[in-house]
């Protein structure tokens, strides 16, 4: 029989968050965020709140040029890299160049959140990952696309990439129907463990997470108010933001399920229901880990 795991606090407490090797911010470690597009430029704001939120101690945000100066003035905290873009307001493959050495310095990159899904994206996103040096890599929307094309792409990475597709981004991923998704969540994030090496979370109103080991746990416990317009950006950032501070894939996975899951309940229970802002998730989250501990 397939074990299937649940996410709890309990579970949690076995896994520990790494304790900071230094009182620095370094010692929490550096994200890079490549986002947003022309039209998507809060995906940048959400996933990046969410990784600071996170307790990671340095933000880097890698923006569409025209987005530099609006997306620097709304996150005070990050340093923004200003990229060359497409006719249509996307990322150029061109940006590949500017990124190397951030890419390669960082100790999570998360790609995706509000990324046009286009030719531009998946050569940016394959240039990107080679240039990973010891950093861990989130995967997510538009970044996905990369894989599609290079299901090799992230298996030569120090440690497993999360990717953190929804039932129709896995459906594009596996090329299979969004329905045949959704009637098998577990089945397809094994599959895309099995041919991509990820750690997979499928998710959902019940989220699955498969480890390349096998392992596999699943998550119902969060709030409907969570199918909201940029809810999946803010896991995304909280992942990556997870991983800078040094926390191993699987865990970074779990623990960013659950405390965005629970983000859900807690709005949910203060404004009386649906109808809280997925701006409102990142706020959330260092009550969230603290009570775990
Ligand atoms: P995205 O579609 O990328 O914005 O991601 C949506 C996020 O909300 C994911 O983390 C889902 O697991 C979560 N979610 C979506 N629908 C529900 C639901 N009905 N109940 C609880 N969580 C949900
Ligand atoms: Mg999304």
């Amino acid at each position: 029989m397939d074990t299937l795991t649940p996410v709890t606090e309990h579970l949690l407490r076995d896994m520990a968050l790494p304790e900071p090797d230094s009182d620095s911010k370094d010692g929490r470690g550096r994200v890079l965020i490549v986002a947003g597009c022309i039209g998507l430029p809060g995906a940048v704001l959400l996933a990046a709140n969410t990784a600071m939120r996170a307790g990671a101690g340095k933000l880097q945000l890698a923006v569409c040029r025209d987005l530099a100066i609006p997306i620097g003035i709304a996150v005070p905290e990050a340093l923004v890299i200003g990229l060359p873009q497409s006719e249509g307001g996307s990322i150029s493959r061109t940006a590949a160049e500017t990124l190397a050495s951030p890419a390669e310095r960082c100790d999570a990159l998360l790609a995706g959140p509000g990324m046009a899904e286009d030719a531009e994206s998946e050569h940016l996103v394959a240039a990107l990952i080679r240039a990973v040096g010891d950093g861990a890599v989130v995967l997510d929307a538009g970044a996905l696309a990369a894989l599609r094309s290079d299901p090799a792409l992230t298996r030569h990475l120090p440690r497993p990439a999360v990717i953190t597709p929804h039932a129709g981004e896995m459906a594009k991923l596996l090329d299979r129907e969004r329905a045949a998704i959704e009637a098998e969540p577990l089945a397809a994030a094994r599959a895309a463990t099995e041919r991509f090496g990820t750690v997979t979370v499928m998710k959902g109103a019940r989220t699955h997470i498969v480890a390349p080991d096998g392992q596999a746990w699943c998550y119902a416990a969060g709030h409907v108010g969570l199918a909201t317009s940029g809810s999946g950006d803010t896991l995304a950032g909280l992942i990556a933001g997870l991983l800078a501070r040094g926390t191993a894939p699987a865990a970074a996975a779990l623990w960013g399920v659950y405390a965005h899951g629970e983000a859900g309940r807690r709005l949910a229970r203060r404004h009386g229901g649906i109808g809280f802002l997925a701006r409102e998730i990142p706020g959330e989250i260092p009550a969230i880990l603290a009570d775990v501990l």
